[in-house]
């Protein structure tokens, strides 16, 4: 071997040894130990977890008012509440940012075949008043694809039908990162969900394009803490097993 390569050779077996020795290079120097997450006890799926806010345990309306602040008119009964139809959408007295949320509802039996589309089982979830995460009777019903059970209403369409017959519980798990704003109201960060319906991905992670509008284009106004909103569309939808956990 020629010196000048032998030199060459010894110049890049320091620099390795000097590396391996580098703290920075230990598996240890990319592990994060604290702080550790809070130990949440699970439990069967329709129990929430010991840190949620229960909004409704089948038993009463503490948790909810009418969009007026009176009392609901919708009904309880057998622990679910339904829908009184023409009787206006309830909110949450809670206001809420950043949220995980679980719900169940159920459709009508379907009674009138005629009855199609965004007429069957016309529900939804209104995250901070404003976002409809839709909730219908998709179950051998089309509509339009954005419009229906799973979708982000006229914004985004869901990855999968996961919609189960009318008269059987399903359930929504939603992760909601509320939008930040300027000070002069500019969408800094716009609001991102993520759905799950029966177990099955239905939206990844999307960015909302503003305010649910049944006619034309979503827009952001800035807004606070707001309200979880149920629709009333006059169909006879029930909910029940309602939490959320605040993030
Ligand atoms: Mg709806």
């Amino acid at each position: 071997m020629k010196p000048f390569h032998y030199l060459t050779c010894l110049l890049l077996f320091s620099i390795t040894l000097a590396f391996g020795q580098d703290d920075k290079k230990t598996p240890e120097s990319t592990e994060v130990w604290e702080p550790q997450p809070k130990v949440v006890s699970t439990g069967a799926i329709t129990t929430p977890p010991s840190d949620a806010i229960v909004l409704f345990d089948g038993k009463n309306f503490n948790e909810w008012e009418s969009l007026d602040g009176s009392a609901p008119k919708w009904t309880i009964q057998d622990g679910a509440f339904t829908v009184a139809p023409r009787s206006k959408d309830i909110k949450t007295k809670k206001e809420f940012g950043d949220i995980q949320l679980h719900i169940e509802w159920r459709s009508p039996a379907v009674t009138d075949p005629t009855k199609v589309s965004q007429a069957r089982g016309n529900s939804g979830i209104f995250l901070q008043q404003r976002y409809e995460v839709q909730v219908l009777d998709n179950y051998e019903n089309k509509t339009y694809v954005n419009g229906m059970v799973g979708s982000m209403y006229k914004q985004h369409i869901p990855l999968a039908n996961a919609c189960k017959k009318p008269g059987e519980w399903q359930t929504y798990d939603i992760i909601f990162t509320a939008a930040r704003f300027a000070e002069d109201g500019r969408v800094m960060i716009p609001a991102y969900v993520t759905i799950i319906l029966n177990g099955v991905l239905v939206q990844n992670h999307v960015a909302i394009w503003g305010s649910t509008q049944y006619i034309g284009y979503p827009q952001y106004e800035k807004h606070g803490k707001a309200g979880i909103e149920l629709q009333d569309h006059g169909n006879l939808v029930s909910y029940r097993n309602i939490w959320v956990r605040e993030l």
